[in-house]
């Protein structure tokens, strides 16, 4: 299980599925995104608060954050 706050991640295209690595933003959530390949301007799927919860390989820093603190949480009970 995940246990440390990743900064890089993947996004991948939703119009074209290209994969490109980014670095996460620490106090920002990215709301929209260009791709590199396709020049798509792709914005986060409903309910998800920026482009890399819905397609990242790693959500936000704020999400990461609120995970650890609540497996931290189970952990310490
Ligand atoms: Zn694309």
């Amino acid at each position: 299980m995940q246990n440390e706050i990743i900064t890089r991640t993947h996004l991948t295209c939703p119009v074209c599925g290209a994969r490109e690595e980014l670095e996460i933003p620490a106090d920002m959530c990215l709301f929209f995104h260009t791709c590199a390949t396709c020049s798509a301007r792709f914005r986060p799927e409903a309910g998800d608060c920026c482009v890399f919860c819905s397609y990242g390989d790693a959500s936000c820093i704020p999400q990461q954050r609120e995970q650890l603190a609540a497996q931290s949480e189970e952990n310490g009970a």
